[in-house]
Order: structure tokens, then C-alpha cells, then sequence
């Protein structure tokens, strides 16, 4: 058995950053941006008002309030949308509408609650300073500056950003699509009863699954039987329309494994019995360039493989710097007993705050590589070091696998 850092240090040793790509922006959320952005223009574009009201010049304000208010005669209307082409003279008002810009004159924005009409006038009821509610052009990014850096997740609010700078396409780190095939004689899928012998497959959807969580675009290849000629065609297939494959099953000791002999024949592939539990054998290894994880058939051992292996090298593939599921500790409650065997072990727990705010785990029910019940339960992975386990109220590092961060946040 090799330890898992040193399997992990294999995985990700040569696995490659795929080359940037222009993708439109609507396609870009998520994606790692390989592009410095400057602003082409400034936003605003123009000096508008944030109020509706009445833009003025601010010094004919002075002094004003409601028991006395400078009256002013109401000379145009400036909506959203139009240009402000005439210019406000010294007691003048003119009625505006938030967004639109601001006519060459003016220097201040009164809102609309500190004004009284009068007629064809305006009765300004405060004292206002220079640039009340005026958002200046370039108030929120500046033209030229250099706002987004290579490494950047896109998010919704930077895809607005970028929209508002008027770009179409983005710079980004290419998504990876991901192949995923099941191999095994047993394996059926679609509604029929099973025959003796048979289960149905479950990995496949699993790990496709865990893909699109990830981020990556997975591809579905299908399912291969234990049988040399198929695998090594549907890994070629795989190798050649993917950036990486990922497989389950086939990679033990057993007679019929032979997605291991398989690959290990066509390229530069290792077979590895890392220290842990579940998810002890792994394939890994280059057809072709294409990297291909040989992860093990066990439903729990074929989902952990992939947290531990495969997430987040495919993540790294896409450019994201931040690949890692958080560790985090926590209290076990009830502990997590295990017995020496020389190897980590990964246990589903449920990881929730109690009442106290203190991070806890529990259980999340049978821990056996078969029994993916209690996968779809747990929200975290306990890291049981070697040993008898933790105890009642011992501490324990714990992988978080879920999506909301704020559980983990401190
Ligand atoms: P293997 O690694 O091929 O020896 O498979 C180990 C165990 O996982 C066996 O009990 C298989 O039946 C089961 N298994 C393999 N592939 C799948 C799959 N795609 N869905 C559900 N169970 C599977
Ligand atoms: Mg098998």
C-alpha cells in the first residue's frame, strides 16, 4: 500500500491546465478567467442622476427649506435614456429621472420628496451640496483600470460587470468534459426486472453527477463489459471525444478486473493500493495524453476515489485555484470507532453546528463500501487517522462535501 499523498502526488504530477479558449459570456459562469480585463469604458458612461427630482445648480439652494423654499421655474423634462443637450442656466430646474444624465449646468440632484410643484415651477423645500445624488461618470469603474485578473471565478455579478463593459466573449480556462463509463458483466440499466446475478448501475449517474457539481461538463459513455476488446475500445473512444475519462470498476484483484490490464497495456499507467478506506485501488495513467482515472466499483469507494482523486485535478484542469473540498474540524459525537488496519479511513458523517455554534459529526449510518444509503445521507467525510477511532466527544478532521459554505464559515 502507498499513502495517499504519495497517489495523490502521482494524479496530479503531470496533469495539464487546459489552454484558454474565447467562450460567449453567457456560457461563462463559473468558468476561471485567463484574461486580465481593462475597462474599455467607464460605468457609468456618464455623470447621471441616482434620485428622481430635479437637477439645479446646487448654489441656488442655499438657504432653502420648507418654511421658505427657492422657487424655481421648471424648464425641460430629461428621462432614462435621452441625451441632456440643453444647458441649465443659474435658476433654472429641470424635472430627471434616476439613470439619466445629467445636463451640462447642473451640478446637484434634488430629490423629488424636497420639492413642491407650483404651477410651471418648483418649490425646492432643503439646501443641497455640490453632487447630491449624482453619480459621477466612472463613479464605478474607472476606463482603462484593470479590474479582473487571470484566475478570477466568474461569478454572476462579474459576468454583469463584463456585460456592462459590453463584451460578448470571455477569456477562460477550457471546461473539461469529463467522460464516465461503468464496467462489469452485471450491470444493467432501464426499468426491466433483473435477472439472476445482475444489479443495476449506479456509478455511472453518480459520478456524472458529481461532475456537473463540480463544475466540469460530464460526458456519458456508457456501459463496458468485463471483456478486453471492449474496454480497451470504449477507452479509446473515451480517450479521443474526452479531456479525461473517468471509469469505474474492473481495478481489483479479482479474475474478470480488467479494466487494470487493460490499461496498464495501452500507456503509461500506474495501479495503486493506497492506504485508505473505502477506495483503496486506483488506476491512473495517460492514454494519449488523455488522463483516465481507473476508479474501484464500489458505489462509496468510486464517489470517495473521486473526492479525493479525481475532483480535484479535473478542477486544476479548468484552471480553478481553489480545488480543494474545505477541512475543517469538528467534535464526534458518539465517536467514530474503526480498528487498526494501517490505513485512513473515510467515514460518512453528517456534519451540523449544535445549539452552542460548535461544529459536530455524526455518524451517518453503515460505513461499508457497498452501502450507499448512507452516502446520500452524509454531507462530510470524517478523516479517521489509523488507530481504534475517536472517541465520544473526541475531535475530528472532516471533509465537507456540501455547497453551503455558511455551515463551515466561522
Ligand atoms: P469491481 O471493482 O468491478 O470488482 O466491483 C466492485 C463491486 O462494485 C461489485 O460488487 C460490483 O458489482 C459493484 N459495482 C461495480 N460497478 C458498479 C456500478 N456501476 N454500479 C453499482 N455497483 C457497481
Ligand atoms: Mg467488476
Amino acid at each position: 500500500m502507498i499513502a495517499l499523498e504519495e497517489a495523490q502526488a502521482r494524479v496530479n504530477r503531470d496533469l495539464p491546465v487546459l489552454a484558454p479558449t474565447q467562450v460567449n459570456l453567457a456560457d461563462s459562469l463559473g468558468m476561471v478567467l485567463a484574461e486580465t480585463v481593462a475597462a474599455a469604458e467607464a460605468i457609468p458612461p456618464f455623470a447621471n442622476t441616482a434620485m428622481d427630482g430635479f437637477a439645479i445648480k446646487a448654489s441656488d439652494t442655499v438657504g432653502a427649506s420648507k418654511t421658505s423654499p427657492v422657487t424655481l421655474p421648471v424648464v425641460g423634462t430629461i428621462a432614462a435614456g435621452s441625451e441632456a443637450t440643453t444647458r441649465l442656466s443659474a435658476g433654472e430646474a429641470m424635472r430627471i429621472m434616476t439613470g439619466a444624465p445629467l445636463p451640462p449646468g447642473a451640478d446637484a440632484v434634488i430629490m423629488v420628496e424636497l420639492t413642491r410643484p407650483a404651477g410651471f415651477d418648483v418649490q425646492l423645500l432643503a439646501q443641497v451640496d455640490v453632487g447630491n445624488h449624482v453619480r459621477p461618470a466612472g463613479d464605478d469603474i474607472q476606463r482603462g483600470a484593470e479590474i479582473m485578473h487571470p484566475g478570477t471565478v466568474l461569478g454572476p455579478g462579474h459576468l454583469g460587470v463584463l456585460a456592462s463593459l459590453g463584451r460578448q466573449e470571455v477569456t477562460v480556462y477550457r471546461r473539461p468534459r469529463v467522460g464516465v463509463m461503468s464496467t462489469g458483466d452485471e450491470l444493467m440499466e432501464g426499468p426491466e426486472p433483473l435477472k439472476p446475478g445482475q444489479i443495476r448501475d449506479s456509478n455511472r449517474i453518480t459520478l456524472l453527477s458529481l461532475l456537473t457539481e463540480a463544475g466540469l461538463q460530464p460526458v456519458d459513455l456508457g456501459l463496458v463489459r468485463d471483456d478486453e476488446d471492449a474496454i480497451e475500445t470504449a477507452m479509446r473512444r473515451g480517450a479521443e471525444s474526452c479531456d479525461a475519462v473517468l471509469t469505474s470498476g474492473g481495478v481489483s484483484m479479482g479474475d474478470f478486473d480488467f479494466v487494470k490490464a487493460v490499461l496498464t497495456r495501452l500507456g503509461d499507467f500506474t495501479w495503486m493500493q493506497v492506504a485508505i478506506k473505502p477506495a483503496k485501488p486506483l488506476v491512473f495513467g495517460y492514454l494519449d495524453e488523455t488522463p483516465i482515472f481507473g476508479l474501484p466499483g464500489n458505489p462509496v469507494s468510486s464517489m470517495v476515489s473521486f473526492e479525493l482523486f479525481a475532483r480535484p485535478g479535473l478542477r486544476r484542469m479548468m484552471g480553478l485555484l481553489d480545488a480543494e473540498r474545505p477541512v475543517v474540524t469538528a467534535v464526534a459525537n458518539g465517536g467514530l470507532p474503526r480498528r487498526p488496519d494501517g490505513k485512513t479511513h473515510f467515514q460518512r458523517i453528517i456534519l451540523q453546528r449544535d445549539d452552542a455554534g460548535v461544529l459536530v459529526v455524526r455518524s451517518a449510518g453503515g460505513q461499508g463500501s457497498h452501502q450507499l444509503m448512507s452516502m446520500a445521507t452524509a454531507n462530510a467525510l470524517a478523516i479517521v487517522t489509523d488507530g481504534e477511532g475517536v472517541a465520544d466527544g473526541g475531535t475530528v478532521e472532516v471533509m465537507y462535501l456540501g455547497s453551503d459554505q455558511s455551515l463551515i464559515a466561522r
